[in-house]
């Protein structure tokens, strides 16, 4: 019932900014950034994608929305003659899998958690932002799906993929570049602002922040990491989001257990002092602690 009210809330704010049909995407150009000599890194609209390109294959991380498939493909022919030949989904959003179907016609092998192939194949509700996402083409679904992790031995690299449970979605898999030092962490990591946490998709606060604590063990002074939207980051630029969200996180659970409504936890402004930094992007002040009493499920 709580998911409910907060998704009336935002559509009675009219808050609905990844609604399909309000996009326009003829004026997006797709940016290639060079990470190394095998990894890129693409920003367009939606989910940053990422690519590992070499002798062997060309795999790449999520691929935006389906009009962008041309300027995606055109990106990569700037870099490779080859197709794509694997897509890895870091969850089943669909500005992230939009470009799906088509790579899938054209013979990629998709791969993705378990519950990516499962939530792609019927009608999903993102309740918090008030989105709907239509059950996908057979084409678009993942072929290789996971449990729990998988590495593709490929350009010189072992890219190690593994599932973060129940954070940014109920279907995370976060992608480790392991010889590159490289880190595509999906929508578990929004870049310089407040994250959008899929409560209602089976994600949640502590997931996530627990998904964040594992790549920052991994991560070097040095790790490149790709957000899921943002700009590239560091292992400082991460720890500081974490530090976001634990604050914010144990400041909520702390007003709960003093007995404090939903109303009055809001009323207290348990994120002011980090609006200033983060509350710039798509997810608002306000809509950050709605979302967070959402996403903190204990
Ligand atoms: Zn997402």
């Amino acid at each position: 019932m709580r998911h409910l009210i907060a998704a009336l809330a935002l559509t009675a704010l009219g808050f609905a900014p990844w609604a399909q049909a309000q996009q326009d995407f003829s004026k997006v150009e797709i940016r290639a950034e060079k990470l190394n000599d095998t990894t890129w890194m693409l920003v367009g609209a939606g989910g940053n994608i990422g690519l590992s390109v070499g002798e062997d294959a060309v795999f790449m991380i999520d691929d935006q929305f389906a009009p962008l498939v041309p300027r995606i493909k055109a990106a990569i022919a700037r870099i490779t003659p080859k197709p794509v030949q694997f897509v890895m989904n870091t969850h089943f959003h669909f500005d992230h899998t939009g470009g799906n179907e088509a790579f899938g016609k054209e013979g990629a092998w998709i791969v993705a958690h378990d519950n990516v192939r499962r939530r792609m194949s019927s009608d999903q509700v993102m309740s918090f932002i008030g989105a709907r996402q239509p059950s996908s083409a057979k084409s678009a679904l993942p072929v290789i799906t996971v449990a729990g992790s998988i590495s593709f031995h490929i350009n010189g690299d072992e890219v190690h993929a593994f599932h973060v449970p129940n954070a940014h979605t109920d279907g995370d898999l976060i992608v480790h570049f392991r010889k590159s030092d490289i880190v595509h962490m999906g929508d578990v990591y929004f870049n310089g602002f407040y994250p959008f946490i899929d409560f209602g998709s089976g994600g949640s606060a502590d997931g996530v922040i627990a998904a964040v604590d594992r790549v920052l063990a991994l991560a070097t002074d040095k790790t490149k990491i790709i957000p899921g939207h943002g700009p590239l980051a560091n292992k400082a630029d991460l720890q500081a989001y974490r530090d976001l969200l634990a604050t914010v996180t144990q400041r909520i659970k702390t007003l709960r257990a003093e007995g404090r409504s939903d109303a009055q936890i809001r009323d207290a402004k348990p994120a002011a002092d980090f609006d200033a930094r983060y509350g710039g992007g798509f997810i608002k002040p306000e809509q950050f602690v709605q979302m967070m009493l959402g996403a903190i499920t204990k």
